[in-house]
């Protein structure tokens, strides 16, 4: 799900920085008058079989993918995916191969077929040619070397006068956190014009703790708050530092080896010092203990030190509008702002002013020259397990200029490869499951009445949308969302960034103050992937997701239930999960839950943390409470999605090879094949410490293992690894 608060990726920053894992899939479509349906539930004969050729090419990745001699009561998954895994190795490049993936694969060469087309052939639409140019821009890797390292050098010299042992400027804390800010990265703390929980129509001004700038605080301290020793070899922290170094030589030829050495171990010192001060990934996902709405006044008393002027900090960013003493502010850490006055205050200038500049270069990294390249590759190899080296350009390419400007890429998507009758097929089938979730709310003995009333409330306004946003098509639009944005036909790649950037910074802090516009999509409408916005209480399935394996009109019903139907059902769950919850059905934050309800949501909610406590992958303990939400919601979605199937349930054609399955089986079949996967141990391993999904394997087995009907269905004997003695359930 992506929910703006908890994002690691800020919008104002996602042009440029952001490596999202992407994870909660979502849509479906529904059974229609395509099928033919069955007289006799026991004729499995082959006129019974599905001969359409989208049946034929599912039935062979589904039938290739099955493990036979895998006992589907030991470990489901490893049943369903073995043989998937075994026949698609994985690609270079890749962290995480499956058939999501796959799937967006070939979204991916969809996309640069269309960057590729010249502008003759493409449709008329705003800022297709500058699409094509900054692609042109970034696959031009001989202009790209020609300037070397020249680019981040004058940038460095314009905004800090260079480095602290050669610049030419004298600046204060708070000049250098501000100039960070400006340019994009969050010095010290994060800030931001975010949507207001408490009236979602409306933005507000909102503070975190951020400024580290490799992965998460969990990579430089222990969980005892110990920081780690940053030359101890082979650690992430110190493959960083070798990064840090060899990146800080090229952009300073002439300083002696050693000396950097010292200025990079003082700059990741100072940032140990910050993690000391964050909460953990668990802590931070509870942001309904977290938030709390102060004023600049209270911020400035809160945080008071010595030269540092709040007021003049912000009307920086927010220019004519007027920030005051009475400006609101959300924060989501306290005791982080709190501190941070101590740790600036008692930190030689000279390491402030390398950490600032440090951290504003370092986005930009890969947009240089190949040296830079390499030593970027070296550290993803050493960290992430991934080899990027022979990665082809174009798939650099194509990714930025997604995320430069995805309103014009998905309008070309839509208009090049999507569908448009899908989007009403999809509606009508999630229909159905959503009203599973509001029938399912009668049988929930741990709800008060009200508050079950409310639940159906929200559920029932909850928004659904599908494929892509209409003003996608509407030119005048588009013009206006990329209102200011200047690009020059002789801009160089580096040139295209810093526009983008700049605009895109400028962009997001004019939303001060202004209304929300709930119609914006926060997903490009090519992503393989879905979200839940509880601010928006709407789910939004793109283009990208709405097609085979997951879904396709001539699939029988049971396999697109399965499938899209589960992930639509995981996306509504998202609504009533540990932090959509706190969110009434306007979207906004508000506690509509009875006590005694509240308490036993908690119980249950225990239950599934403890369970999936003890869940392990390639050798580390995952943690359920930080991917608890995760976890309600596949849980949810399972449950929801096979019932809402059963409710309606004919009998239907078989995939050809596979009529030896029922229904009900293939419904698991399916959601286990949308989530077949393998990964790299060390990305895993990342994926495990930082991110609120966990490993596909997990999910599917221990969404499968909570729900009796999955045990029953494949005759698992009671005890064994697929039919535990215990479940939990929220949903
Ligand atoms: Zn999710």
């Amino acid at each position: 799900m992506n929910f703006s608060i908890e994002g690691k990726c800020k919008e104002i920053r996602k042009s440029l920085l952001c490596l999202l894992f992407a994870a909660s899939l979502g849509f479906v479509l529904y059974f229609v008058s395509t099928l033919n349906v069955s007289s006799s539930k026991s004729n499995r004969s082959s006129e019974a079989t599905c001969t359409e050729k989208a049946c034929i090419e599912l039935s062979a990745s589904v039938l290739g993918a099955i493990d036979d001699t895998v006992d589907p009561c030991e470990d489901f998954f490893e049943y369903a995916c073995a043989n998937w895994i075994k026949r698609s190795p994985m690609p270079s490049g890749k962290q995480s191969w499956g058939t999501l993936t796959k799937r967006s694969e070939l979204t991916n060469a969809d996309v640069k077929v269309m960057l590729e087309t010249p502008i003759e052939k493409q449709p008329e639409a705003p800022f297709v040619k500058d699409i094509l140019n900054i692609y042109q821009s970034c696959l031009n890797m001989d202009e790209i070397n020609s300037r070397g390292a020249q680019p981040a050098k004058k940038f460095l010299k314009k905004h800090f006068g260079g480095w602290s042992w050669n610049s030419d400027k004298t600046m204060t804390p708070q000049e250098l956190v501000q100039t960070a800010h400006s340019l994009g990265s969050p010095a010290i703390f994060g800030f931001g014009v975010g949507v207001d929980l408490a009236d979602s129509n409306q933005h507000i001004l909102s503070m975190e703790q951020d400024g580290l700038s490799f992965m998460t605080r969990d990579y430089y301290i222990s969980r005892n708050g110990t920081a780690f020793d940053i030359l101890e070899e082979n650690t992430p922290l110190y493959f960083y530092y070798e990064y840090m170094t060899g990146v800080i030589r090229l952009l300073n030829p002439e300083t002696e080896g050693a000396f950097i050495n010292e200025r990079a171990m003082k700059i990741l010192q100072f940032e140990q010092e910050l993690a000391k001060l964050m909460m953990s990934p668990e802590e931070q996902r509870d942001y309904n203990a977290n938030y709390e709405e102060i004023t600049m006044k209270e911020l400035i008393e809160m945080t008071s030190f010595e030269d540092w002027d709040w007021i003049s900090f912000f009307a920086s960013f927010f220019g004519e509008k007027e920030v005051t003493e009475n400006e609101r502010i959300v924060i989501f850490a306290r005791d982080y702002l709190s501190n941070i006055g101590t740790i600036i205050s008692s930190t030689p200038i000279d390491t402030l002013k390398d950490y600032a500049a440090w951290l504003s270069v370092k986005p930009l990294i890969s947009t240089l020259s190949e040296d830079f390249q390499q030593l970027r590759y070296k550290l993803i190899l050493a960290v992430n397990g991934v080899d990027f080296s022979c990665q082809e350009r174009w798939r650099v390419c194509i990714d930025f200029v997604q995320e430069s400007l995805p309103l014009v890429v998905g309008r070309l998507y839509v208009e090049n490869f999507f569908n448009r009758n899908i989007k009403s097929q999809v509606e009508n089938f999630a229909e159905s499951i959503k009203f599973e979730f509001i029938d399912t709310l009668a049988n929930q003995k741990w709800m008060d009445v009200e508050t079950k009333s409310r639940a159906k409330d929200k559920a029932n306004r909850m928004k659904d949308k599908y494929g892509f946003p209409p003003y996608l098509l509407n030119n005048t639009k588009i013009v206006s969302e990329y209102d200011g944005l200047v690009l020059k036909e002789t801009d160089d790649f580096w040139g295209y960034t810093w526009a983008i950037n700049e605009w895109a910074i400028e962009n997001h802090n004019k939303k001060l103050r202004k209304p929300v516009d709930k119609e914006l999509w926060s997903m490009s409408v090519q992503e393989t992937n879905a979200y839940y916005s509880p601010t928006e209480n709407a789910m939004v399935f793109p283009a990208g997701i709405l097609q085979p394996p997951l879904y396709h009109i001539d699939y029988p019903s049971y396999f697109n239930y399965g499938a899209i139907g589960m992930i639509i059902g995981h996306e509504i769950t998202h609504g009533f999960d540990d932090q959509g919850r706190h969110m009434d059905a306007d979207g906004n934050r508000k506690n509509w839950w009875g006590n005694s309800t509240s308490e036993n949501f908690a119980e249950n909610a225990e239950c599934m943390i403890d369970q999936y406590d003890k869940q392990t992958f390639m050798g580390m303990n995952l943690s359920g409470r930080l991917t608890l939400g995760e976890n309600i919601a596949d849980n949810g979605g399972v449950k929801i999605a096979y019932n809402a199937w059963k409710r309606q349930a004919k009998e239907e054609k078989r995939l050809p090879g596979m009529e030896k399955f029922s229904s009900e089986q293939m419904f698991f079949v399916a959601t286990a094949h949308a989530w077949c996967s393998e990964s790299l141990e060390k990305a895993a391993q990342n994926q495990m410490r930082m991110d609120a999904h966990p490993p596909n394997k997990i999910r599917v087995n221990q969404a499968f293992r909570n729900f009796q009907p999955f045990s029953d269905i494949w005759e698992c004997p009671a005890g064994s690894p697929m039919n535990p003695n215990d479940r939990c359930q929220v949903w």
